[in-house]
């Protein structure tokens, strides 16, 4: 990718002066929901030790960096919004967000709100509950606004183009 990128996570900044240093291990995401914007961009970028790293200890058991690097390879997110964000405690707090996959020509909306832990200073992502009635996938018009916002048609847009 070039330098210009725009950030995954829809904050309308280059990557490189968003996600990516908390990805490279720069600097830690200063709250739970530049956590979790980062860990959105990690699945975007396939950055496999990221998303281990950034899963609460005691979560991590079934998982490896390379299972969550192929999972996210497998996957085409386009779009990110956060919903809402609350703290429940001075080490804890919650986030709400909709994420926007695209399997073929379907759009699958993830629905969560995540509960987030900060764990040895690091703010860490424990769990989360899913909007199972948002969950269903939307077939997508060759002619229709491309669902990731770039005001292109879909077909002049994400369709049929590889990641
Ligand atoms: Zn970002
Ligand atoms: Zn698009």
């Amino acid at each position: 990718m070039g330098a210009m990128q725009s950030c995954y996570c829809d904050q309308n900044l280059p990557f490189e002066q968003c996600c990516a240093p908390f990805i490279r291990g720069e600097q830690n995401a200063p709250s739970a929901v530049a956590l979790m914007r980062s860990r959105y961009s990690a699945y975007c970028v396939a950055a496999g030790d990221y998303l281990y790293n950034t899963y609460h200890s005691t979560r991590r058991a079934d998982l490896s960096p390379g299972l969550l690097a192929a999972t996210a390879r497998e996957q085409r997110w386009i779009r990110l919004e956060i919903q809402s964000t609350q703290a429940v405690a001075a080490d804890s707090a919650e986030v709400e967000f909709k994420a926007f996959q695209l399997e073929g020509d379907y759009l699958l909306c993830l629905h969560e709100r995540s509960t987030f832990y900060r764990e040895d200073g690091q703010w860490r992502y424990h769990s989360g509950v899913i909007y199972q009635q948002d969950a269903v996938p939307v077939k997508i018009g060759r002619n229709d606004a491309c669902p990731c916002h770039s005001g292109k048609k879909y077909k002049r847009c994400c369709a049929g183009a590889k990641t």
